[in-house]
């Protein structure tokens, strides 16, 4: 098989924003059967997205600062580090990226999935495609993108304090960093805590942690039980929980059993209504 060169084309565009701190660079970098990415640089991070894409560039910009802004607000302190955004134009080269990020060849992402977060990037499928690629998000509602966004800016912040800054095999703690996520990003809206309330006033309600982060109601099983912490527990113990990487971990800081914090959550929720 006869190797092609690669075409490789850099072409770099400094433009200086107002205030003059804040300096974006664009960087046009095609290779053969690759992507052609634009990346623009700022202060926290580098956003990669493609010319379909270019539409869209500032509102997404703008969901990610209000994102950061919500999540420092909440933390109180500011990104360790920079990370990269990147916009994928289909789902199919966000597979791709998946495939490879997580060694799983050949996986394909179900039609909710539409982002992902980890210490040093921040993965989104363009809410352009999101009407013909995607089930259960709706772009043109920006007060749910922007949670969206908000939610894997969670992830990033946590991945960057945690010592496993991928989650790799934290499965059985998803309920706390989906829920810390549901929580901070403001995803834990009226609707999903009156359907969790529902689900448990008939005795539908996760008897093991692990399994909080399923079914229908994920979110709302899994942002009221870091709303349980945080109210039970105060925000510190929020806090002092970002870089525990096992369930022991977490029941321990905590100081309770799993059995006992179930059910003193399940308790603490129907108090609440
Ligand atoms: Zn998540």
């Amino acid at each position: 098989m006869i190797r092609k060169l690669k075409l490789v084309l850099n072409i770099v565009i400094i433009i200086f924003f107002s205030g003059g701190n804040i300096i974006a660079q664009k960087n046009i970098v095609a290779k053969k059967d690759t992507i052609i990415w634009n990346d623009i640089r700022f202060q926290k991070y580098i956003i990669h997205y493609t010319d379909s894409d270019a539409g869209i560039f500032m509102s997404l910009k703008t969901y990610l600062d209000q994102g950061i802004t919500t999540v420092e607000k909440y933390f109180g302190k500011k990104f360790p580090k920079s990370f990269d955004v990147y916009v994928y134009p289909k789902r199919s080269d966000m597979d791709k990226a998946w495939q490879k990020a997580w060694g799983i060849p050949g996986f394909k992402s179900q039609c909710w999935m539409v982002a992902s977060g980890v210490a040093d990037k921040l993965d989104i499928l363009s809410p352009s495609v999101w009407k013909s690629e995607a089930c259960e998000h709706n772009a043109e509602d920006k007060t749910a993108t922007k949670d969206l966004i908000a939610h894997e800016l969670v992830h990033v912040y946590q991945g960057q304090v945690n010592p496993n800054p991928d989650f790799a095999g934290m499965d059985d703690i998803g309920w706390f960093v989906e829920g810390l996520a549901v929580f901070v990003s403001g995803q834990l809206t009226k609707g999903r805590i009156d359907r969790a309330v529902k689900a448990i006033k008939m005795g539908d309600y996760p008897q093991e942690l692990k399994n909080a982060w399923s079914g229908a109601n994920k979110y709302g099983f899994s942002g009221l039980l870091v709303s349980y912490i945080s109210s039970k527990y105060g925000k510190d113990k929020i806090t002092a929980l970002l870089d525990q990487s096992t369930q022991k971990g977490i029941l321990s800081v905590l100081n309770v059993t799993e059995k006992e914090f179930l059910k003193n959550w399940k308790n603490w929720v129907l108090k609440q209504k």
